[in-house]
C-alpha cells in the first residue's frame, strides 16, 4: 500500500482530499474536532517533508450552491489550532483565486479550498471538474475514508490525472484499510462478527458477505427479532421487518449450510413501552407477549456472547445491541463493549466500525481498549460488502 512515506514531498504541492465534514453549532463552531484531528498528521508528515498541502473536503450536504452555513472558512482556525500551521483559504475551490494561491503556495504552507459539493459536478463525479481540481497539486493523497465509497469527482475520478507514483494514501486511508484488510482478508481464527442496529435490511448485505469468512456471527439490537419470529417466536410489539422474514430464514439456513455459528440472542430485556421510565422485565425471547418490546439483549445472552468474544482472535462490531442511548437498555451493549476490551487484552484483533457502535464505544470509554474504531460508518460497511471501495481503487489501479 503506498501511502505519503513512500513519496517525496521536497518543493511539490500535495493536494489532499480530507474528511473534514464535521458538526457546526449555531454559531458555525466546530462542537467535534475528531475529523481534523485525525488528519493531521497526514498534513503535518507532508509539511515535514519540505511539500506543502491543499486541502479539499465536502462539509454537508448543500442543495443550490454556495451558502455560509456550509462554508469551510468555519473550520479554518480548527485546523490551525490542530496543526500548528497557518492555515490560508480560498472561497471557490475552482475559482481564479484559488489557482493564484495554490500556485505561489511555498514549502510548509497549506490553503484550504471552499466546499466541494458547492459544485454539483463534485457528487456528480464529473471528469472535467476532477481534471481542474487536479491543477492544484503535483500529487494527490486521499485521506477521505469517511467518503471513499462514493466515486465523486475529488474522491476517486481525480486519481486518473496522477501518475501511479504521484498518488497515495494518507494515514486515515492507510490505517482504516489496512486493518479492514486485516480482518476480511488475513483474520486470525476464531473470527467473530457482532451485528447489531435497528434493521435486518441494513445489514442483509454484510451478514451475507461475513458468511464466507467468519466462524461466529452474533445478531443483537432490533434486528434480531425479525430472526426470532423467522423461527416461530413470539415477538410482542418488537421491531419487526415482516417483508424480511423469509430473508432471516435464508440467512440461517445458509449459515448451518456453510458450518458459521449464527447466535441469535436467547433472552431480551423487554419494556411496554419506548420510554426509558416505562416498566421493564426479562423475558425468553421466544415468548414475548403481547403489548411488551425487547429492547435490549439479557443476562443469558450476554454470557453466552462474552463467552464467544473471549475465544475470539480476531473480532468486528457493528451496530448496538439495544437501545444504549437509554440508561435501562444500555447493559447488554456495555458488557458486549467490555468483552471486545478483555478478548483484545488477551491479544485479539478488534475492528469497531459504523456510527452507533463507535458513539458506544466512547460512551463507555473503551475506544483505547480495541485495535481499531473506524472514522467511516458508511464506508466501512460497503468494503465489507463489496470487498473494495472506488476511493481505494481509484489510488490502487
Ligand atoms: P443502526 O443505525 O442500524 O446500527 O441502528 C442503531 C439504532 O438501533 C440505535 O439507535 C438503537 O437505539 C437502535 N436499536 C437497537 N436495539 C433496538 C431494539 N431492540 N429496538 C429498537 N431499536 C433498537
Amino acid at each position: 500500500m503506498k501511502t505519503i512515506d513512500n513519496l517525496n514531498f521536497q518543493n511539490k504541492r500535495a493536494l489532499v482530499r480530507v474528511d473534514f465534514n464535521v458538526p457546526l453549532n449555531d454559531s458555525f463552531e466546530v462542537t467535534d474536532d475528531t475529523r481534523i484531528r485525525a488528519a493531521a498528521p497526514t498534513i503535518k508528515k507532508i509539511i515535514e517533508k519540505g511539500g506543502s498541502v491543499i486541502l479539499m473536503s465536502h462539509l454537508g450536504r448543500p442543495k443550490d450552491g454556495p451558502a455560509n452555513k456550509f462554508s469551510l472558512q468555519h473550520v479554518v482556525n480548527t485546523v490551525k489550532k490542530l496543526t500548528g500551521v497557518d492555515v490560508l483559504f480560498s472561497d471557490d475551490c475552482i475559482g481564479s483565486d484559488s489557482y493564484i494561491k495554490s500556485s505561489a503556495l511555498k514549502p510548509g504552507q497549506v490553503l484550504l479550498l471552499e466546499n466541494l459539493r458547492f459544485h454539483k459536478e463534485e457528487e456528480q463525479g464529473d471528469v472535467a471538474f476532477a481534471e481542474k481540481l487536479s491543477k492544484h497539486g503535483d500529487i494527490y493523497v486521499n485521506d477521505a475514508f469517511g467518503t471513499a465509497h462514493r466515486a465523486h469527482a475529488s474522491t476517486a475520478v481525480i486519481a486518473q490525472f496522477f501518475a501511479a507514483d504521484a498518488r497515495c494514501f494518507g494515514y486515515v486511508m492507510a490505517g482504516e484499510v489496512a486493518s479492514i484488510d486485516k480482518v476480511i482478508n488475513g483474520a486470525e481464527k476464531p473470527f467473530t462478527a457482532i451485528v447489531g442496529g435497528a434493521k435486518v435490511s441494513d445489514k442483509i448485505l454484510i451478514i451475507e458477505q461475513l458468511m464466507s469468512k467468519a466462524n461466529n456471527i452474533l445478531i443483537g439490537g432490533g434486528m434480531a427479532f425479525t430472526f426470532v419470529k423467522a423461527m416461530g417466536g413470539t415477538i410482542g410489539k418488537s421491531l419487526c421487518e415482516d417483508d424480511k422474514l423469509e430473508l432471516a430464514k435464508e440467512l440461517l439456513e445458509k449459515a448451518k449450510a456453510r458450518g458459521v455459528n449464527l447466535y441469535i440472542p436467547n433472552d431480551a430485556v423487554i419494556a411496554d413501552n419506548f420510554a426509558n421510565d416505562a416498566n421493564i422485565k426479562e423475558s425468553d425471547i421466544n415468548t414475548i407477549p403481547d403489548g411488551w418490546m425487547g429492547l435490549d439483549i439479557s443476562n443469558g445472552t450476554i454470557k453466552t456472547f462474552s463467552e464467544v468474544i473471549k475465544n475470539s482472535k480476531t473480532i468486528l462490531w457493528n451496530g448496538p445491541m439495544g437501545v444504549f442511548e437509554m440508561s435501562r437498555f444500555e447493559n447488554g451493549t456495555k458488557q458486549i463493549a467490555l468483552a471486545i476490551a478483555e478478548a483484545t487484552k488477551k491479544g485479539a484483533f478488534s475492528l469497531i466500525g459504523g456510527g452507533d457502535s463507535v458513539a458506544a464505544i466512547n460512551k463507555y470509554h473503551l475506544a483505547e481498549q480495541v485495535s481499531y474504531v473506524s472514522t467511516g460508518g458508511g464506508a466501512l460497511l460497503e468494503y465489507i460488502e463489496q470487498g473494495s471501495l472506488p476511493g481505494v481503487r481509484a489510488i490502487e489501479d
